[in-house]
Order: C-alpha cells, then sequence, then structure tokens
C-alpha cells in the first residue's frame, strides 16, 4: 500500500499549480476563461504520443482551446480504434479542422518495442502494425545503428498513421465535399526541443497514395 502522506502531497500540487496557472491566465487576459467557455474552435487536430516529454500544445506554444488532442502510444491511428475514429470524425466533421498533425518522436518506448522480441502482452498487441512496418523496411535499415534504426523506424511510422488517415470514410468524404483539410507528418526529437515537419502533407483525396508513398 502507499502512504497515504506521499499521494496527499504529490495530489495537492496538482491543485497550487491549476490556480497559478490561471491567475497567470488572467492577469494575461481577464476574459479568456469566460469567452473559452462559450466556444471551441480549434483548427488542428494533434495526434501524438502519451509520452510525456512530448506535450501537445505547449510545445507548438498554444493555448487551451487551439488544439484538438489525441494520444496513444506510438500515435498510431488503426482502423479498429473506435477512440481515435471518433475523435477523428468529431474534429472533421463538428469542429471542422484544417489540419490534422500526427506527430511522432524520436526514441519513442513503443516504436522501440516493436523493434524487440515480441511479448504475449496488452502493449505488444497494440504495437503489432509497427512490427508490421519494421518488417517491410528492415532490409534497408541493416546498416544503421540500433538508435538510428528507432528514429527511422518512428519517422517511417508517422507516415504510416498520415496514410491510414487518408483511407478513413470521414476524410474522404470530407475531401469529396470540398472541405479544406491537410494531413501532416511530424517528428519530435525529445533531446532539443525541436519540431521536424516531414513533409508528407495531402490535402485532397487524388494526392494521398503517391504523397505517402514517395517517403
Ligand atoms: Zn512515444
Amino acid at each position: 500500500m502507499c502512504n497515504h502522506n506521499d499521494y496527499e502531497e504529490d495530489i495537492k500540487q496538482l491543485f497550487i499549480n491549476n490556480s497559478q496557472w490561471v491567475d497567470e491566465i488572467n492577469q494575461r487576459d481577464e476574459l479568456f476563461f469566460s469567452n473559452l467557455s462559450t466556444q471551441q474552435t480549434p483548427e488542428y487536430l494533434w495526434i501524438g504520443c502519451s509520452d510525456s516529454r512530448v506535450p501537445a500544445n505547449e510545445l507548438v506554444k498554444m493555448d487551451p482551446g487551439m488544439v484538438f488532442v489525441h494520444r496513444n502510444i506510438a500515435n498510431l491511428v488503426n482502423s479498429g480504434d473506435m477512440n481515435v475514429l471518433a475523435v477523428i470524425q468529431y474534429a472533421v466533421e463538428i469542429l471542422k479542422v484544417k489540419h490534422i498533425i500526427v506527430t511522432g518522436h524520436y526514441g519513442c518506448g513503443g516504436v522501440q518495442a516493436a523493434i524487440n522480441t515480441s511479448n504475449p502482452d496488452l502493449i505488444d498487441n497494440w504495437i503489432r502494425p509497427i512490427r508490421k512496418y519494421y518488417q517491410r523496411a528492415k532490409s534497408g535499415l541493416k546498416n544503421l545503428s540500433t538508435d538510428e534504426q528507432v528514429d527511422r523506424l518512428c519517422e517511417i511510422n508517422v507516415i504510416e498513421q498520415v496514410r491510414n488517415i487518408c483511407y478513413i470514410p470521414v476524410i474522404k468524404k470530407a475531401w469529396r465535399d470540398g472541405q479544406a483539410l491537410s494531413i501532416h507528418g511530424f517528428i519530435y526529437d525529445i533531446k532539443d526541443g525541436h519540431l521536424h515537419n516531414l513533409n508528407v502533407t495531402v490535402d485532397n483525396a487524388d494526392d494521398a497514395e503517391k504523397a505517402v508513398s514517395r517517403k
């Protein structure tokens, strides 16, 4: 059992931080929260990794209300995942976001695990698609160090998710209806804090296949 006092302190800190955060925002803009409470009109849907070192809003300096966020281990978009599909549908059809950004990060533990030996657990089941990407890319990666292989696979994983998004019926319909919607692939470097564009942006159905297969 955990020590009662220990966890009380940890949790108390969150509320202290929250009050400070509210004060800071109110000092900057006293109408911020009242304006925000009436609506959300984010232009971006961010699909990123759950890794605690890759905070969505923070690293692109975006205030609350500006980014609709979905995060899971290794930023995957699986066609059988109701959660991510519902997020994408809501973002595209209701919020009408203009950009969907898949953001991976170098040194991703989920991607790393997909290179290693398989384990019969839930996480292994979740990252199974990455094992498939690795098998496909393996011969081209063999001259790289293990870390370089992981980083290259992190990039490949992002590109594959951009491709997966292009095939979701909601996305195809949005493009067919003339909705302005671009899908992007970014990668974040935990070592220096910089975000990089993988330049695999797709903004229409015709370009979907050729744009993502270039890389
Ligand atoms: Zn990760």
